[in-house]
């Protein structure tokens, strides 16, 4: 790891430390914050997680969970206060201000020491100490060696490895992604051998959908997909009412999209949604074909190479338009990206 020096003194005696994470945090964003959380309180120091919107019910078992702070219009003064106050302001999984929201301006004006760990593509630089690694499978994988690297692997305990072992989990995709090198293995053989339930994680953040979501993932699935063979490309666009129709919470479409990708021969996939403040997208890839460059290039996103996202503030039906006429742009591409 370098520049581990850089840390171990920014850390060497207790601080005011907050650590915050992208929008609508998934397992890897909340697993990350969560277990470097329960590291860092072992340390000494006084930790606060605030993540910029709430999250999915599924990831509300974490250890640490009952003390994060979701920020609202309501508790945007306490929020302002505390990141004011931080000494140490950690970044995880995102690497540009604009994907926390309002939170984006308070830490660009505030004066603590900022700390980037993060996998994502074309980062923003905004941070003093930078641990971001775009090789790395999940941000809970870079924490993992950040502990390891400062000499405290047996301050990992089971809390802090469950909540690692969930951001490495879901975002190699269930250990399936070309992310999923040894050093992920190893780290979870270690995992394994202090006592994380894996296969609980497992079932906690898969097995727990309600009757309603599977239903919904049954209509998507029947009624909604659409199969462009000659793009070789595979979408869903979701509309407001139909959230409304199955009272869809935050993280029930989460996977959606991969159901799309997983038809033979489809590289590209996307799943549109209707947010009725803006149309949200989530792209999905194979191979050569770059989801993080389409979505950077029309929809004003990005992430990584095979899954990126995006946003457009057209209606849903401008925005499906849209995405259909980019494509021929990309026949040859998409064509040619074959899965092995
Ligand atoms: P998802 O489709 O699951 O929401 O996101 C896929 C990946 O793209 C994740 O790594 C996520 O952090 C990133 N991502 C999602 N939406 C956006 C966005 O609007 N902008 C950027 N830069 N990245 C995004
Ligand atoms: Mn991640």
């Amino acid at each position: 790891m370098h520049n581990i020096d850089a840390l171990k003194e920014l850390l060497n005696e207790p601080k005011e430390v907050m650590i915050t994470t992208h929008h609508k945090p998934d397992a890897d964003a909340l697993g990350s914050s969560l277990g470097l959380a329960g590291y860092l309180k072992k340390k000494g120091h006084r930790v606060t997680v605030i993540t910029p919107s709430d999250y999915p019910d599924f990831l509300n078992w974490m250890q640490g969970n009952d003390d994060v702070l979701v920020y609202s219009a309501k508790n945007d003064a306490l929020v302002r206060r505390i990141i004011k106050e931080a000494q140490v302001i950690f970044c995880l999984d995102f690497n540009n201000l604009s994907r926390i929201n309002e939170m984006g301006g308070y830490i660009r004006e505030a004066e603590g020491t900022k700390v980037l760990v993060d996998h994502h593509l074309q980062p923003e630089n905004f941070a003093d100490l930078d641990y971001a690694n775009t090789n790395a499978a999940a941000t809970a994988e870079i924490v993992y060696d950040l502990i390891k690297a400062m000499g405290d692997a047996d301050l990992i305990d089971t809390g802090i490895g469950e909540a690692l072992y969930a951001g490495i989990m879901t975002d190699t995709g269930s250990f399936r992604h070309p992310s999923t090198s040894q050093n992920v293995h190893l780290i979870i053989a270690d995992l394994l051998k202090i006592g994380v339930k894996t296969s609980d994680v497992h079932r906690l953040i898969y097995d727990s959908s309600s009757e309603l979501r599977l239903r919904f993932l049954g209509y998507a699935l029947k009624d909604k997909l659409v199969v462009l063979r000659e793009y070789n490309t595979a979408y869903i666009a979701i509309t407001a009412e139909e959230l409304k129709a199955y009272d869809s919470k935050t993280g029930d479409t989460e996977g959606l999209v991969n159901y799309a990708l997983s038809i033979e021969g489809i590289v590209f996939a996307a799943l549109i949604i209707d947010r009725s403040q803006a149309v949200k997208m989530s792209f999905r890839s194979v191979g050569d074909f770059s989801a993080n460059e389409f979505a950077r290039d029309h929809f004003n996103g990005g992430g990584h190479k095979n899954a990126a996202g995006g946003m457009s503030m057209d209606t849903l039906d401008a925005t499906v338009a849209k995405f259909e006429s980019l494509l021929p742009l990309y026949k040859e591409q998409l064509q040619q990206a074959t899965v092995r």
